[in-house]
Protein backbone atom coordinates (compact mmCIF):
# COMPACT_ATOMS: atom_id res chain seq x y z
CA UNK A 1 0.00 0.00 0.00
CA UNK A 2 1.38 3.35 -1.20
CA UNK A 3 0.17 7.24 -0.95
CA UNK A 4 0.58 9.40 -3.37
CA UNK A 5 -0.29 13.43 -2.49
CA UNK A 6 -3.00 14.74 -5.31
CA UNK A 7 -4.88 18.16 -3.65
CA UNK A 8 -8.13 18.00 -5.10
CA UNK A 9 -9.17 21.32 -3.40
CA UNK A 10 -9.67 22.89 -6.84
CA UNK A 11 -12.60 25.05 -8.11
CA UNK A 12 -13.21 28.43 -7.71
CA UNK A 13 -15.92 29.67 -5.38
CA UNK A 14 -16.99 31.54 -8.37
CA UNK A 15 -17.35 28.63 -10.55
CA UNK A 16 -18.99 26.61 -8.32
CA UNK A 17 -21.73 29.68 -6.97
CA UNK A 18 -22.41 29.27 -10.92
CA UNK A 19 -22.94 25.56 -11.49
CA UNK A 20 -25.66 25.57 -8.01
CA UNK A 21 -27.53 28.60 -9.53
CA UNK A 22 -27.27 26.38 -13.04
CA UNK A 23 -28.54 23.32 -11.15
CA UNK A 24 -30.90 25.37 -9.84
CA UNK A 25 -32.64 26.88 -13.08
CA UNK A 26 -32.44 23.39 -14.39
CA UNK A 27 -34.98 22.45 -11.78
CA UNK A 28 -37.37 25.35 -12.85
CA UNK A 29 -38.77 26.97 -9.42
CA UNK A 30 -35.64 26.03 -7.39
CA UNK A 31 -33.60 29.45 -9.53
CA UNK A 32 -34.19 32.20 -7.55
CA UNK A 33 -33.28 30.51 -4.19
CA UNK A 34 -29.84 29.10 -5.40
CA UNK A 35 -27.49 29.95 -2.42
CA UNK A 36 -23.95 31.22 -2.31
CA UNK A 37 -21.99 27.88 -2.79
CA UNK A 38 -19.06 26.01 -0.86
CA UNK A 39 -15.76 27.35 -1.43
CA UNK A 40 -12.34 24.67 -1.82
CA UNK A 41 -12.02 22.81 1.45
CA UNK A 42 -9.14 24.36 2.27
CA UNK A 43 -11.50 27.50 3.70
CA UNK A 44 -12.72 25.31 5.80
CA UNK A 45 -10.15 23.06 6.64
CA UNK A 46 -6.50 24.71 6.33
CA UNK A 47 -3.26 22.98 6.16
CA UNK A 48 -5.11 19.86 5.05
CA UNK A 49 -4.39 18.41 1.92
CA UNK A 50 -6.33 14.91 -0.03
CA UNK A 51 -4.01 12.32 -0.57
CA UNK A 52 -5.37 8.48 -1.54
CA UNK A 53 -4.16 5.35 -0.32
CA UNK A 54 -3.83 2.49 -2.92
CA UNK A 55 -4.05 -0.75 -3.02
CA UNK A 56 -3.57 -2.50 -6.06
CA UNK A 57 -6.77 -0.22 -8.54
CA UNK A 58 -7.93 0.87 -5.43
CA UNK A 59 -7.17 4.03 -4.39
CA UNK A 60 -9.08 5.35 -0.80
CA UNK A 61 -9.18 8.96 0.16
CA UNK A 62 -7.60 10.34 3.07
CA UNK A 63 -7.26 13.94 4.55
CA UNK A 64 -3.49 14.66 5.83
CA UNK A 65 -3.24 17.65 8.16
CA UNK A 66 0.46 19.15 8.10
CA UNK A 67 1.69 19.67 11.55
CA UNK A 68 4.59 22.03 12.71
CA UNK A 69 6.86 21.31 15.77
CA UNK A 70 8.72 18.72 13.91
CA UNK A 71 5.09 16.20 14.00
CA UNK A 72 4.63 13.92 10.83
CA UNK A 73 1.10 14.67 9.22
CA UNK A 74 -1.95 13.04 10.73
CA UNK A 75 -3.96 11.32 8.07
CA UNK A 76 -7.95 11.00 8.94
CA UNK A 77 -10.65 9.86 7.76
CA UNK A 78 -12.28 11.56 4.84
CA UNK A 79 -15.84 12.35 3.70
CA UNK A 80 -15.58 14.91 1.25
CA UNK A 81 -15.86 13.09 -1.86
CA UNK A 82 -14.14 14.82 -5.18
CA UNK A 83 -14.23 18.40 -5.11
CA UNK A 84 -14.28 20.96 -8.26
CA UNK A 85 -17.06 19.26 -9.97
CA UNK A 86 -19.71 20.51 -12.12
CA UNK A 87 -22.88 19.60 -10.05
CA UNK A 88 -25.04 19.32 -13.33
CA UNK A 89 -22.86 16.31 -14.41
CA UNK A 90 -22.21 14.77 -10.83
CA UNK A 91 -19.04 13.13 -9.59
CA UNK A 92 -16.75 10.74 -11.55
CA UNK A 93 -18.44 7.22 -11.67
CA UNK A 94 -15.70 5.47 -9.68
CA UNK A 95 -17.32 1.97 -9.54
CA UNK A 96 -19.02 1.61 -12.70
CA UNK A 97 -16.02 -1.22 -14.15
CA UNK A 98 -16.40 -2.81 -10.89
CA UNK A 99 -20.18 -2.84 -11.39
CA UNK A 100 -19.98 -3.48 -15.03
CA UNK A 101 -17.79 -6.58 -14.57
CA UNK A 102 -20.26 -8.10 -12.29
CA UNK A 103 -23.37 -7.02 -14.64
CA UNK A 104 -21.23 -9.09 -17.75
CA UNK A 105 -21.32 -12.11 -15.50
CA UNK A 106 -25.12 -12.16 -15.83
CA UNK A 107 -25.05 -12.00 -12.16
CA UNK A 108 -28.57 -11.51 -10.21
CA UNK A 109 -28.40 -11.09 -6.61
CA UNK A 110 -25.64 -8.20 -6.86
CA UNK A 111 -25.79 -7.27 -2.92
CA UNK A 112 -22.88 -7.26 -0.91
CA UNK A 113 -23.97 -9.94 1.29
CA UNK A 114 -24.60 -12.12 -1.27
CA UNK A 115 -20.86 -12.32 -2.57
CA UNK A 116 -19.91 -12.25 1.20
CA UNK A 117 -21.52 -15.50 1.00
CA UNK A 118 -19.83 -16.58 -1.78
CA UNK A 119 -16.61 -16.34 -0.22
CA UNK A 120 -16.15 -13.12 -3.07
CA UNK A 121 -14.12 -10.42 -1.89
CA UNK A 122 -15.63 -7.56 -4.01
CA UNK A 123 -13.56 -4.05 -4.64
CA UNK A 124 -16.08 -2.30 -2.54
CA UNK A 125 -15.20 -4.48 0.54
CA UNK A 126 -11.03 -4.13 -0.15
CA UNK A 127 -11.99 0.27 -0.36
CA UNK A 128 -13.79 -0.03 2.91
CA UNK A 129 -10.46 -2.50 4.13
CA UNK A 130 -8.20 0.00 3.70
CA UNK A 131 -10.43 2.78 5.01
CA UNK A 132 -10.84 0.99 8.74
CA UNK A 133 -7.20 -0.48 8.32
CA UNK A 134 -8.49 -3.71 8.21
CA UNK A 135 -8.16 -6.64 6.13
CA UNK A 136 -10.49 -7.60 3.19
CA UNK A 137 -11.21 -11.15 4.64
CA UNK A 138 -12.50 -9.74 8.04
CA UNK A 139 -14.91 -7.47 6.33
CA UNK A 140 -16.14 -9.78 3.85
CA UNK A 141 -16.86 -12.14 7.07
CA UNK A 142 -18.77 -9.37 8.73
CA UNK A 143 -20.83 -8.93 6.00
CA UNK A 144 -21.74 -12.38 5.47
CA UNK A 145 -22.58 -13.04 8.78
CA UNK A 146 -25.08 -9.64 8.63
CA UNK A 147 -23.00 -7.82 11.31
CA UNK A 148 -21.73 -5.17 8.87
CA UNK A 149 -23.15 -3.32 5.86
CA UNK A 150 -21.89 -1.76 2.65
CA UNK A 151 -24.97 0.31 1.06
CA UNK A 152 -24.03 0.70 -1.84
CA UNK A 153 -26.52 0.59 -5.35
CA UNK A 154 -25.22 -0.80 -7.67
CA UNK A 155 -27.13 2.33 -9.64
CA UNK A 156 -24.48 4.45 -7.16
CA UNK A 157 -21.43 4.23 -9.11
CA UNK A 158 -20.34 7.95 -7.86
CA UNK A 159 -19.90 6.37 -4.10
CA UNK A 160 -16.91 5.83 -2.06
CA UNK A 161 -18.21 2.76 -0.16
CA UNK A 162 -18.62 2.48 3.31
CA UNK A 163 -19.11 0.33 5.92
CA UNK A 164 -21.42 0.48 9.03
CA UNK A 165 -21.19 -2.09 11.71
CA UNK A 166 -20.31 -2.52 15.45
CA UNK A 167 -16.59 -4.12 15.17
CA UNK A 168 -15.60 -0.76 12.55
CA UNK A 169 -15.78 2.95 13.32
CA UNK A 170 -18.88 4.38 14.19
CA UNK A 171 -20.33 6.10 11.34
CA UNK A 172 -22.75 9.42 11.34
CA UNK A 173 -25.64 9.93 9.20
CA UNK A 174 -27.00 13.62 8.19
CA UNK A 175 -30.80 14.39 7.33
CA UNK A 176 -31.03 16.77 4.69
CA UNK A 177 -34.65 17.63 2.27
CA UNK A 178 -36.84 20.08 1.55
CA UNK A 179 -40.71 20.25 2.76
CA UNK A 180 -43.42 22.05 1.47
CA UNK A 181 -42.93 24.60 2.73
CA UNK A 182 -38.74 26.08 2.40
CA UNK A 183 -35.55 24.93 0.66
CA UNK A 184 -34.29 24.44 -2.83
CA UNK A 185 -32.97 22.21 -5.01
CA UNK A 186 -29.35 23.79 -4.80
CA UNK A 187 -30.16 24.46 -1.57
CA UNK A 188 -30.13 20.59 -0.49
CA UNK A 189 -27.50 19.77 -3.19
CA UNK A 190 -25.04 22.22 -1.11
CA UNK A 191 -25.93 20.97 2.46
CA UNK A 192 -24.90 17.37 1.29
CA UNK A 193 -21.49 18.96 0.32
CA UNK A 194 -21.84 20.78 3.53
CA UNK A 195 -22.36 18.16 5.74
CA UNK A 196 -20.06 15.45 4.32
CA UNK A 197 -17.20 18.42 4.48
CA UNK A 198 -17.70 18.13 7.75
CA UNK A 199 -17.58 14.87 8.26
CA UNK A 200 -21.18 12.73 7.34
CA UNK A 201 -20.77 9.33 6.52
CA UNK A 202 -24.46 9.32 4.90
CA UNK A 203 -27.05 11.46 4.46
CA UNK A 204 -30.46 10.72 4.14
CA UNK A 205 -32.70 12.74 1.56
CA UNK A 206 -35.71 13.06 3.82
CA UNK A 207 -38.16 15.99 1.11
CA UNK A 208 -41.33 15.89 1.32
CA UNK A 209 -42.41 19.00 -0.99
CA UNK A 210 -42.17 19.21 -4.55
CA UNK A 211 -39.34 18.24 -6.97
CA UNK A 212 -38.92 15.18 -5.21
CA UNK A 213 -37.76 13.22 -7.88
CA UNK A 214 -35.33 15.71 -9.34
CA UNK A 215 -33.89 16.70 -5.46
CA UNK A 216 -33.06 13.04 -5.16
CA UNK A 217 -31.27 12.95 -8.51
CA UNK A 218 -29.37 15.80 -8.26
CA UNK A 219 -28.77 14.95 -4.57
CA UNK A 220 -27.63 11.12 -5.48
CA UNK A 221 -25.43 12.21 -8.69
CA UNK A 222 -23.39 14.41 -6.20
CA UNK A 223 -22.87 11.91 -3.43
CA UNK A 224 -19.87 10.16 -2.56
CA UNK A 225 -21.35 8.93 0.49
CA UNK A 226 -24.71 6.62 0.42
CA UNK A 227 -27.99 8.02 0.16
CA UNK A 228 -30.94 6.84 2.15
CA UNK A 229 -34.60 7.51 1.83
CA UNK A 230 -38.30 6.94 3.58
CA UNK A 231 -40.35 5.81 0.72
CA UNK A 232 -43.49 5.86 1.84
CA UNK A 233 -42.94 9.56 1.74
CA UNK A 234 -43.03 9.70 -2.05
CA UNK A 235 -45.71 7.21 -2.18
CA UNK A 236 -47.94 9.79 0.42
CA UNK A 237 -47.14 12.16 -2.59
CA UNK A 238 -48.23 9.83 -5.22
CA UNK A 239 -51.79 9.60 -3.20
CA UNK A 240 -51.80 13.51 -2.62
CA UNK A 241 -51.55 13.00 1.02
CA UNK A 242 -54.78 10.09 1.64
CA UNK A 243 -52.30 7.28 3.65
CA UNK A 244 -55.10 4.87 3.17
CA UNK A 245 -54.12 4.43 -0.81
CA UNK A 246 -51.09 3.63 -0.87
CA UNK A 247 -50.91 -0.11 -1.62
CA UNK A 248 -47.83 -2.38 -2.24
CA UNK A 249 -47.75 -2.17 -5.95
CA UNK A 250 -46.96 1.94 -5.48
CA UNK A 251 -44.76 1.19 -3.07
CA UNK A 252 -42.82 -1.08 -5.03
CA UNK A 253 -43.33 1.13 -8.37
CA UNK A 254 -41.48 3.61 -5.76
CA UNK A 255 -38.80 1.92 -4.78
CA UNK A 256 -37.72 0.57 -7.92
CA UNK A 257 -38.33 4.39 -8.82
CA UNK A 258 -35.58 5.24 -6.71
CA UNK A 259 -33.46 1.97 -6.82
CA UNK A 260 -33.23 3.09 -10.03
CA UNK A 261 -31.60 6.44 -9.41
CA UNK A 262 -29.10 4.78 -7.20
CA UNK A 263 -30.89 5.14 -3.74
CA UNK A 264 -28.37 2.84 -1.28
CA UNK A 265 -30.94 2.37 1.61
CA UNK A 266 -34.56 2.70 2.62
CA UNK A 267 -35.64 2.94 5.84
CA UNK A 268 -38.76 0.96 5.59
CA UNK A 269 -41.51 1.12 8.64
CA UNK A 270 -42.34 -2.88 8.03
CA UNK A 271 -42.39 -3.60 11.82
CA UNK A 272 -45.71 -0.99 12.76
CA UNK A 273 -48.04 -3.99 12.92
CA UNK A 274 -51.78 -3.17 13.34
CA UNK A 275 -51.59 -5.27 17.08
CA UNK A 276 -49.06 -2.86 17.89
CA UNK A 277 -50.70 0.13 17.29
CA UNK A 278 -53.25 0.16 20.54
CA UNK A 279 -50.10 -0.33 22.66
CA UNK A 280 -49.06 3.54 21.62
CA UNK A 281 -52.42 5.16 22.99
CA UNK A 282 -51.17 5.61 26.80
CA UNK A 283 -48.06 7.19 25.75
CA UNK A 284 -47.64 10.69 26.32
CA UNK A 285 -46.45 11.62 22.82
CA UNK A 286 -48.10 8.68 20.92
CA UNK A 287 -46.06 7.90 17.52
CA UNK A 288 -43.85 10.05 16.60
CA UNK A 289 -42.21 8.41 13.38
CA UNK A 290 -43.55 10.25 10.09
CA UNK A 291 -43.26 6.68 8.28
CA UNK A 292 -44.50 5.27 11.60
CA UNK A 293 -47.74 7.22 11.90
CA UNK A 294 -48.27 6.96 7.92
CA UNK A 295 -48.63 2.87 8.22
CA UNK A 296 -50.70 3.25 11.18
CA UNK A 297 -52.98 5.12 9.95
CA UNK A 298 -53.33 2.97 7.04
CA UNK A 299 -53.36 -0.33 9.11
CA UNK A 300 -56.52 2.04 10.84
CA UNK A 301 -58.38 2.40 7.64
CA UNK A 302 -58.38 -0.94 6.36
CA UNK A 303 -58.23 -2.68 9.08
CA UNK A 304 -55.74 -5.05 8.15
CA UNK A 305 -51.43 -6.22 8.37
CA UNK A 306 -49.34 -3.75 7.58
CA UNK A 307 -48.80 -4.46 3.73
CA UNK A 308 -44.90 -3.75 4.09
CA UNK A 309 -44.64 -6.77 6.77
CA UNK A 310 -47.15 -9.82 4.94
CA UNK A 311 -45.37 -8.54 1.38
CA UNK A 312 -41.94 -8.10 2.71
CA UNK A 313 -40.57 -10.79 0.43
CA UNK A 314 -42.02 -9.03 -2.60
CA UNK A 315 -39.65 -5.71 -1.11
CA UNK A 316 -36.55 -8.07 -0.94
CA UNK A 317 -36.81 -8.86 -4.06
CA UNK A 318 -36.29 -5.45 -5.34
CA UNK A 319 -33.84 -4.89 -3.03
CA UNK A 320 -31.10 -7.72 -3.96
CA UNK A 321 -31.95 -6.65 -7.94
CA UNK A 322 -30.18 -3.30 -6.94
CA UNK A 323 -28.37 -3.84 -3.75
CA UNK A 324 -30.46 -1.57 -1.67
CA UNK A 325 -30.16 -2.15 2.18
CA UNK A 326 -32.72 -2.32 4.59
CA UNK A 327 -32.78 0.25 7.07
CA UNK A 328 -35.73 -1.18 9.06
CA UNK A 329 -37.54 2.05 10.55
CA UNK A 330 -38.79 2.20 14.57
CA UNK A 331 -41.97 3.59 13.37
CA UNK A 332 -43.13 2.90 17.28
CA UNK A 333 -39.78 4.33 18.42
CA UNK A 334 -40.45 6.87 22.09
CA UNK A 335 -41.40 10.56 20.94
CA UNK A 336 -40.53 11.10 24.90
CA UNK A 337 -38.35 10.25 27.91
CA UNK A 338 -42.14 9.14 29.30
CA UNK A 339 -42.46 6.40 26.50
CA UNK A 340 -39.03 4.99 26.74
CA UNK A 341 -38.49 1.13 26.40
CA UNK A 342 -42.04 0.71 26.08
CA UNK A 343 -44.19 -2.40 25.35
CA UNK A 344 -44.69 -0.96 22.03
CA UNK A 345 -41.22 0.07 21.37
CA UNK A 346 -39.82 -3.41 22.20
CA UNK A 347 -42.60 -5.42 20.38
CA UNK A 348 -41.86 -3.79 16.94
CA UNK A 349 -38.14 -4.10 17.43
CA UNK A 350 -38.60 -7.95 17.80
CA UNK A 351 -40.43 -8.01 14.76
CA UNK A 352 -37.70 -6.14 12.93
CA UNK A 353 -35.65 -9.19 14.59
CA UNK A 354 -37.88 -11.32 12.53
CA UNK A 355 -38.18 -9.87 9.13
CA UNK A 356 -34.22 -9.25 9.81
CA UNK A 357 -34.08 -13.13 9.21
CA UNK A 358 -36.42 -13.27 6.19
CA UNK A 359 -34.13 -9.74 4.60
CA UNK A 360 -30.90 -12.38 5.10
CA UNK A 361 -32.64 -15.32 3.53
CA UNK A 362 -32.56 -13.29 0.41
CA UNK A 363 -29.01 -11.97 0.93
CA UNK A 364 -30.07 -8.44 1.38
CA UNK A 365 -28.17 -6.24 4.09
CA UNK A 366 -29.76 -5.20 7.13
CA UNK A 367 -29.43 -2.73 9.39
CA UNK A 368 -31.80 -1.99 12.75
CA UNK A 369 -32.95 1.54 13.06
CA UNK A 370 -33.73 2.92 17.04
CA UNK A 371 -34.66 4.83 19.41
CA UNK A 372 -35.65 8.15 19.84
CA UNK A 373 -36.42 9.29 23.27
CA UNK A 374 -34.46 7.31 26.19
CA UNK A 375 -32.84 8.28 29.43
CA UNK A 376 -29.44 7.80 30.14
CA UNK A 377 -30.23 4.77 32.46
CA UNK A 378 -32.46 2.88 29.94
CA UNK A 379 -30.21 3.17 26.89
CA UNK A 380 -28.22 0.36 28.36
CA UNK A 381 -31.21 -2.06 27.66
CA UNK A 382 -31.69 -0.34 24.16
CA UNK A 383 -28.78 -1.93 22.78
CA UNK A 384 -28.49 -4.97 24.64
CA UNK A 385 -32.04 -6.27 23.32
CA UNK A 386 -31.17 -5.42 19.77
CA UNK A 387 -27.98 -7.54 19.71
CA UNK A 388 -30.16 -9.85 21.02
CA UNK A 389 -33.46 -10.10 18.91
CA UNK A 390 -31.75 -8.84 16.31
CA UNK A 391 -29.25 -11.18 15.65
CA UNK A 392 -26.06 -8.68 15.55
CA UNK A 393 -27.58 -6.90 12.51
CA UNK A 394 -26.09 -3.14 13.03
CA UNK A 395 -28.14 -0.51 15.05
CA UNK A 396 -28.41 2.83 13.61
CA UNK A 397 -29.89 5.25 16.16
CA UNK A 398 -31.62 8.91 16.27
CA UNK A 399 -29.35 9.79 19.20
CA UNK A 400 -31.27 9.21 21.23
CA UNK A 401 -32.49 12.08 23.81
CA UNK A 402 -31.43 11.64 27.19
CA UNK A 403 -33.81 14.32 28.03
CA UNK A 404 -36.84 16.64 26.83
CA UNK A 405 -36.12 19.94 28.71
CA UNK A 406 -34.32 21.66 26.22
CA UNK A 407 -35.47 22.73 22.59
CA UNK A 408 -32.73 24.72 20.71
CA UNK A 409 -30.17 22.60 22.38
CA UNK A 410 -31.17 18.92 21.13
CA UNK A 411 -27.88 18.20 19.33
CA UNK A 412 -26.43 18.48 22.90
CA UNK A 413 -29.60 16.32 24.59
CA UNK A 414 -28.98 13.30 22.50
CA UNK A 415 -25.45 13.71 21.56
CA UNK A 416 -25.24 12.69 25.10
CA UNK A 417 -27.16 9.66 24.43
CA UNK A 418 -25.61 8.73 21.07
CA UNK A 419 -22.13 8.98 22.13
CA UNK A 420 -23.24 6.25 25.24
CA UNK A 421 -25.23 4.14 22.54
CA UNK A 422 -22.13 4.04 19.94
CA UNK A 423 -19.93 2.88 23.27
CA UNK A 424 -22.26 0.36 23.72
CA UNK A 425 -22.16 -0.67 20.55
CA UNK A 426 -24.04 1.31 17.67
CA UNK A 427 -23.35 1.22 14.23
CA UNK A 428 -24.14 4.42 13.29
CA UNK A 429 -25.59 7.70 14.78
CA UNK A 430 -28.37 10.20 13.07
CA UNK A 431 -27.55 13.30 13.85
CA UNK A 432 -30.21 15.83 15.38
CA UNK A 433 -29.70 19.20 15.25
CA UNK A 434 -30.11 22.70 17.31
CA UNK A 435 -33.69 22.76 14.98
CA UNK A 436 -34.92 19.74 16.25
CA UNK A 437 -38.66 20.03 16.87
CA UNK A 438 -38.72 23.49 16.16
CA UNK A 439 -37.95 23.85 12.13
CA UNK A 440 -35.88 22.34 8.90
CA UNK A 441 -32.37 22.65 9.86
CA UNK A 442 -30.33 25.50 7.80
CA UNK A 443 -26.84 25.26 6.79
CA UNK A 444 -25.57 26.07 10.07
CA UNK A 445 -27.50 23.70 11.95
CA UNK A 446 -26.19 21.12 9.48
CA UNK A 447 -22.71 21.77 10.30
CA UNK A 448 -23.86 21.85 14.27
CA UNK A 449 -25.39 18.62 13.95
CA UNK A 450 -22.84 16.99 12.47
CA UNK A 451 -19.88 17.92 14.79
CA UNK A 452 -21.64 16.87 17.48
CA UNK A 453 -22.13 13.91 16.36
CA UNK A 454 -18.51 13.39 14.77
CA UNK A 455 -17.92 14.11 19.19
CA UNK A 456 -20.07 11.55 19.95
CA UNK A 457 -19.01 9.13 17.52
CA UNK A 458 -15.43 9.74 17.74
CA UNK A 459 -15.49 9.40 21.97
CA UNK A 460 -17.59 6.00 21.39
CA UNK A 461 -14.57 5.00 19.23
CA UNK A 462 -11.72 5.64 22.09
CA UNK A 463 -14.22 4.36 24.46
CA UNK A 464 -14.02 1.36 22.22
CA UNK A 465 -10.45 1.07 22.15
CA UNK A 466 -10.74 0.97 18.13
CA UNK A 467 -7.15 0.72 17.13
CA UNK A 468 -6.07 4.36 16.13
CA UNK A 469 -8.52 6.47 17.54
CA UNK A 470 -6.77 8.58 19.84
CA UNK A 471 -3.62 9.22 17.44
CA UNK A 472 -5.67 12.55 16.75
CA UNK A 473 -6.58 13.51 20.38
CA UNK A 474 -2.66 13.12 21.42
CA UNK A 475 -1.35 15.13 18.43
CA UNK A 476 -4.16 17.90 19.04
CA UNK A 477 -3.09 17.54 23.46
CA UNK A 478 0.82 17.73 21.68
CA UNK A 479 0.01 20.46 19.66
CA UNK A 480 -2.13 22.11 23.02
CA UNK A 481 0.78 21.24 25.98
CA UNK A 482 3.21 22.96 23.77
CA UNK A 483 1.90 25.89 22.51
CA UNK A 484 1.12 25.38 18.97
CA UNK A 485 -1.42 27.39 18.43
CA UNK A 486 -1.86 26.60 14.51
CA UNK A 487 -1.97 22.81 15.07
CA UNK A 488 -4.33 22.78 17.91
CA UNK A 489 -6.96 24.76 15.24
CA UNK A 490 -5.91 23.09 12.19
CA UNK A 491 -7.04 19.41 14.46
CA UNK A 492 -9.71 20.25 15.43
CA UNK A 493 -13.15 19.17 14.31
CA UNK A 494 -14.40 22.52 13.33
CA UNK A 495 -10.57 25.13 13.04
CA UNK A 496 -12.37 27.96 11.84
CA UNK A 497 -14.64 28.12 15.15
CA UNK A 498 -11.62 27.06 17.11
CA UNK A 499 -9.48 30.01 15.65
CA UNK A 500 -11.80 32.23 15.79
CA UNK A 501 -12.96 32.04 19.49
CA UNK A 502 -9.54 32.11 20.42
CA UNK A 503 -8.99 35.31 18.58
CA UNK A 504 -11.59 37.01 20.22
CA UNK A 505 -9.84 37.91 23.07
CA UNK A 506 -6.32 37.65 21.23
CA UNK A 507 -6.64 38.28 17.94
CA UNK A 508 -3.05 39.50 17.32
CA UNK A 509 -0.54 37.39 15.79
CA UNK A 510 1.90 37.04 18.30
CA UNK A 511 -0.58 35.40 20.49
CA UNK A 512 -0.32 32.51 18.50
CA UNK A 513 2.96 32.30 19.87
CA UNK A 514 2.54 32.71 23.41
CA UNK A 515 2.61 30.35 26.47
CA UNK A 516 -1.17 31.27 27.79
CA UNK A 517 -4.47 32.07 26.49
CA UNK A 518 -6.96 34.26 28.02
CA UNK A 519 -8.98 31.90 30.07
CA UNK A 520 -6.16 31.20 32.60
CA UNK A 521 -4.10 34.13 31.46
CA UNK A 522 0.13 34.24 31.74
CA UNK A 523 0.38 34.26 35.43
CA UNK A 524 -1.93 31.22 36.09
CA UNK A 525 -1.63 29.00 32.72
CA UNK A 526 -0.97 25.76 34.44
CA UNK A 527 0.22 23.84 31.21
CA UNK A 528 3.05 26.72 30.78
CA UNK A 529 4.05 26.21 34.51
CA UNK A 530 4.28 22.54 34.15
CA UNK A 531 6.99 23.42 31.73
CA UNK A 532 8.86 25.55 33.78
CA UNK A 533 8.73 22.81 36.31
CA UNK A 534 9.96 20.45 33.47
CA UNK A 535 12.61 22.87 32.44
CA UNK A 536 13.24 23.54 35.70
CA UNK A 537 13.94 19.84 36.80
CA UNK A 538 15.87 19.41 33.39
CA UNK A 539 18.53 22.17 34.43
CA UNK A 540 18.83 21.01 38.31
CA UNK A 541 19.12 16.81 37.23
CA UNK A 542 16.04 16.35 39.06
CA UNK A 543 12.71 14.53 38.25
CA UNK A 544 9.66 16.08 37.64
CA UNK A 545 8.30 14.86 40.91
CA UNK A 546 11.37 16.42 42.55
CA UNK A 547 10.92 19.61 41.17
CA UNK A 548 7.59 19.79 42.03
CA UNK A 549 7.96 19.45 45.34
CA UNK A 550 11.34 21.49 45.43
CA UNK A 551 8.97 24.05 43.79
CA UNK A 552 6.02 23.42 46.70
CA UNK A 553 8.27 23.45 49.77
CA UNK A 554 9.83 27.25 48.20
CA UNK A 555 5.80 28.43 47.89
CA UNK A 556 5.06 26.70 51.55
CA UNK A 557 7.85 28.91 53.28
CA UNK A 558 6.87 31.53 51.36
CA UNK A 559 3.25 30.96 52.65
CA UNK A 560 4.82 31.14 56.31
CA UNK A 561 6.94 34.13 56.02
CA UNK A 562 3.99 36.36 55.30
CA UNK A 563 2.29 35.27 58.48
CA UNK A 564 0.11 31.81 57.63
CA UNK A 565 -3.24 34.26 57.10
CA UNK A 566 -5.15 32.09 54.75
CA UNK A 567 -7.21 35.44 54.18
CA UNK A 568 -5.34 38.31 53.47
CA UNK A 569 -6.64 41.97 54.01
CA UNK A 570 -7.28 43.60 50.95
CA UNK A 571 -5.85 47.40 50.77
CA UNK A 572 -8.45 50.47 50.49
CA UNK A 573 -9.32 50.82 47.45
CA UNK A 574 -8.51 47.67 45.43
CA UNK A 575 -12.28 45.80 46.95
CA UNK A 576 -14.15 44.76 44.18
CA UNK A 577 -15.62 47.49 42.60
CA UNK A 578 -14.13 49.69 44.16
S1 LIG B 1 -4.10 29.85 29.99
FE1 LIG B 1 -5.28 28.12 30.84
S2 LIG B 1 -6.69 27.49 29.17
FE2 LIG B 1 -5.11 28.84 28.26
S3 LIG B 1 -3.52 27.46 27.54
FE3 LIG B 1 -2.90 27.99 29.61
S4 LIG B 1 -3.82 26.40 30.91
FE4 LIG B 1 -4.83 26.25 28.91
Amino acid sequence: MSTNGKNENGGSRRTEKLAVARTAAAAGSAAESAPPALGPLSDDLPASRKVFLVDGDIRVPAREIALGGGEPPLRVYDTTGPQGHDVRTGLPKLRQPWVDRRAARGDRNVSQMHYARNGEITEEMRFVAVRENVSPQFVCDEIARGRAIIPANVRHTELEPMIIGRNFLVKINANIGNSAVTSSIGEEVEKLQWATRWGADTIMDLSTGPNIHETREWIVRNAAVPVGTVPIYQCLEKVKGRAEDINIDLFIETLIEQAEQGVDYFTIHAGVLLRYIPLTARRVTGIVSRGGSIMAKWCLAHHEENFLYTDFERICEVMKKYDVSFSLGDGLRPGCTADANDEAQFAELATLGELTQVAWKHDVQVMIEGPGHVPLHLIKENMERQLAVCHEAPFYTLGPLVTDIAPGYDHITSGIGAAMIGWLGTAMLCYVTPKEHLGLPDRDDVKTGVITYKIAAHAADLAKGHPGARDRDDALSRARFEFRWQDQFNLALDPATARAFHDQTLPADAAKQAHFCSMCGPAFCSMKITQEVRDYAAAHGMTDRQALETKMAAKADEFRARGAHIYEPVPDGERLGE
